[in-house]
């Protein structure tokens, strides 16, 4: 990974995305940009959209809360400044009478910010709460509920690349892991999320490198209290590819899913850092008064309510986390 002196080159690229064709449209000749480029073209998206009012960014004081279980694990709340009294009840996609709007296709264009491939482009997430939150999804509509591809995984391995501290990446698949849209899509967010590491990443080294592990192998990750499925990714430079990505990920479902024969499509969560990539299966989207998605199992958790605080803070995050995964 570059990293990337951001050399007033913002604005550069922010002239050259404005002479671009926006992403609704069919264009041809618009070029892919390059890694260091992409940054720039994210940043330069990103104050623009916020100057705009394009981008809402929910204001939030970041606090390290340690768990009650384990305190050796520490868990991020990103507490928003105007907490309501009441949380709100999770929204559903196309609610009655209404028929669902894709927010992706069309996206809207001042939150396109560059096209990956033919297959996918590159999005702001409209409401972040981290700066930089992104999304990649395909520019025709896939299910989000379709197995991850090498084409997902390539265009957004290459944004993590991109970020100057890499990227975590993830994915939220199925009723009950948090997912709101059902065009297809993943999401990364700039690391470190507030200096303290992603909540998988301490078990899945001792899952992998511990246990000696090769790369790519899945393992279950037995020091959780959740069933955690893992798989270290190769340090050779080159070595991650869409193609290796899928592998990972088709194995990695196949070990959480292999017993299983209820009806319907499993929920989950995928964690995709520049060293692992994991899945964790899903119970349901919320406990109490917390819906969790794959941004609780990296260990940071969207806090919009004095009951949801008040909550996670007596019941202990990794309690919560395993009533909404699956314990072992
Ligand atoms: P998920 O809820 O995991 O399905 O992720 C969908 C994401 O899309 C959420 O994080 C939303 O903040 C984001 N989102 C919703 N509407 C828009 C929009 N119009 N443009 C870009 N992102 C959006």
């Amino acid at each position: 990974m570059r990293a990337h002196t951001q050399v007033g080159a913002a604005r550069a690229a922010a002239s050259t995305a404005g002479s671009m064709a926006t992403g609704n449209e069919v264009d041809t000749t618009a070029k892919e940009p390059s890694q260091q480029a992409l940054w720039q073209r994210i940043e330069a998206t990103y104050s623009s959209a916020e100057a705009r009012g394009a981008a809402y960014r929910t204001d939030t004081l970041v606090r390290v809360l340690r768990d009650l279980q384990d305190p050796r694990l520490r868990f991020v709340l990103r507490v928003a400044t105007a907490l309501r009294d009441k949380p709100k009840p999770p929204k559903a996609s196309g609610q009655e009478g209404r028929p669902a709007v894709n927010p992706f296709l069309p996206y809207e264009e001042a939150l396109w910010v560059a096209h990956l491939s033919p297959s996918h482009t590159l999005l702001l997430n409209k409401f972040n709460v981290v700066a930089h939150h992104l999304l990649v999804v395909t520019r025709a509509f896939e299910p989000q509920g379709t197995p991850l591809s090498a084409g997902d995984l390539s265009a957004t391995w290459r944004v993590m690349q991109a970020m100057p501290h890499g990227g975590l990446a993830y994915f939220n698949c199925g009723e009950h892991s948090g997912a709101s849209q059902p065009h297809k899509h993943t999401q990364i967010v700039p690391l470190p999320l507030a200096a303290v590491p992603p909540l998988l990443e301490a078990a899945a080294d001792e899952a992998t490198r511990g246990a000696g592990a090769a790369a790519w192998e899945p393992r279950a990750a037995r020091a959780l209290p959740f069933r955690c499925f893992c798989a270290a990714l190769p340090e050779q430079e080159g070595a991650v590819t869409g193609k290796a990505l899928a592998g990972a990920f088709q194995a990695l479902h196949a070990a959480a899913f292999r017993d299983v024969c209820g009806e319907g499509s499993p929920s989950f969560n995928v964690l995709l850092t520049q060293r692992h990539m994991a899945l964790v299966p899903r119970s349901r989207e919320a406990w109490g008064p917390v819906a969790v998605n794959s941004m609780g199992y990296a260990g940071s958790l969207l806090v919009r309510s004095r009951e949801e605080l008040e909550y996670i803070e007596a019941e202990g995050p990794l309690c919560i986390l395993t009533e909404v995964g699956q314990p072992w």
